[in-house]
């Protein structure tokens, strides 16, 4: 009898999963809400180590038919105030794409929904285990039964958060907004830029589409403002950089909105998979680790777990109660971890600048703590 996985989100990890899966034989279960229509997720750094994944799940060529941009500048002012390429030290791989990020996730969603049963505009409002099977209700009422089960909604980590400790390093946000060109006579320049300054760090993106991503990290509780409230907040703190506010005023984008808030902190589960009742579990994407824009690697790593579910479930539903392969796949993620903490560490001791400064202070002095900060 052909064994059956639901999987839960509709974000990168998610419709991964879902072709991973159907790789794998198994019968999916989607459970994914449908975006809003003004839906326009911020980060599009898509790092090189993406494409053998891809290419491995069947989507290169989706990849290649997209406007998406390859990414051949990435300059940073950071630990000095030059400009400098610094794609070696920031981008360990070299260059990557620039994503037409919603199109990217359009693209991964008619994928899956053609190897699927999805459930669509569909959000898990409870999922209980016992007897070795899953048993789903949807916020609509909706019920079905699953042998096993994929948490790839994010964050928010519906189902792993009660079956997982989470872990945090931090409480990084991000103010994000994507600018228009008012004055569309300049052509603008098809980089990266990332930009520290003294209570945090910015990044702007030119997309393939010619806006402008802007986002900028900090710590909210070290702020006096929110600039998700005020304009003039937002404009004033674009004012106090020096690269990015000349970036904007150049080429001519108008700072006409506030921006949005996100978390952007690393956080992840521990164990990130097991069982419940008897039916395997796992988190995949930023609901088993989810970490500090700096590194762009999130989108990498989501597309690599959610492809690790196409071997992992089906040997935890062939191996009745044994746990090798969920116990492998959470070590690596836990390993994962530790690597990038490491990565981060190196990458904040490079900016010296501040250090008398709150946001600064924290990283350099709180890494030893990572591993057991809950
Ligand atoms: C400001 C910022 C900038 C970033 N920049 C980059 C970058 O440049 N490059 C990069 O690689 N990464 C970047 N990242 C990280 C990257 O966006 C994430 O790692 C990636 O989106 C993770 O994908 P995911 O599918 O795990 O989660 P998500 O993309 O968050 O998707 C989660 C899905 O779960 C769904 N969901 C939530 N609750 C439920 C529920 N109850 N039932 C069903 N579904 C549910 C959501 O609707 C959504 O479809 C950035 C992150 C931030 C915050």
């Amino acid at each position: 009898m052909t064994r059956s996985v639901a999987v839960v989100g509709a974000g990168i990890a998610g419709p991964a999963a879902v072709l991973a899966l159907a790789k794998a034989g198994l019968r999916v279960h989607w459970i994914a809400p449908r975006p809003d229509p003004d839906h326009d997720p911020i980060g599009e750094t898509l790092a090189p180590a993406a494409n053998p994944i891809l290419f491995r799940l069947g989507l290169s060529d989706m990849i290649e038919r997209s406007s998406h941009r390859r990414s051949h500048t990435t300059l940073s002012a950071w630990g000095s105030p030059q400009l400098i390429d610094r794609n070696a030290i920031l981008h360990l791989e070299g260059p990557g794409l620039v994503l037409d990020r919603r199109r990217f996730e359009a693209d991964l969603r008619s994928a899956a929904a053609a190897v699927s049963n999805p459930v669509s505009d569909a959000r898990l409002a409870d999922a209980r285990a016992d007897g070795g099977v899953w048993h789903l209700t949807t916020e609509a009422g909706e019920t079905f039964t699953a042998d096993a089960l994929v948490d790839a909604s994010g964050r928010n980590a519906v189902v792993a958060r009660h079956h997982a400790e989470r872990r945090r390093t931090d409480r990084l946000a991000a103010a994000h907004a994507f600018l228009t060109q008012h004055d569309n006579t300049v052509e603008p320049t098809p980089a990266v830029l990332i930009e520290a300054v003294a209570d945090g760090w910015w990044y702007a993106a030119l997309r393939p589409d010619g806006t402008l991503s802007v986002a900028y990290f900090c710590d909210p509780d070290l702020m006096a403002e929110t600039p998700s409230r005020d304009i003039a907040v937002w404009k004033h703190l674009i004012s106090g950089t020096r690269y990015i506010g000349r970036w904007i005023d150049d080429a001519g984008f108008a700072v006409d909105a506030p921006p949005r808030m996100s978390s952007a902190g690393t956080t992840w589960m521990t164990p990130p998979a097991g069982r419940v009742g008897g039916a395997p579990w796992m988190a995949v994407g930023d609901s088993a680790a989810a970490f500090d824009p700096l590194s762009s690697h999130g989108m990498t790593t989501a597309l690599w777990a959610a492809e690790q579910s196409g071997t992992v479930i089906p040997a935890a539903l062939e191996c009745g109660n044994r746990d090798e392969a969920l116990g492998a796949y959470a070590g690596s993620v836990l390993d994962g971890v530790q690597r990038f903490l490491e990565q981060r560490r190196q990458m904040y001791a490079m900016e010296r600048r501040f250090a008398e400064s709150g946001f600064w202070r924290r990283r350099h002095t709180a890494q030893a703590e990572h591993s057991v900060t809950a």
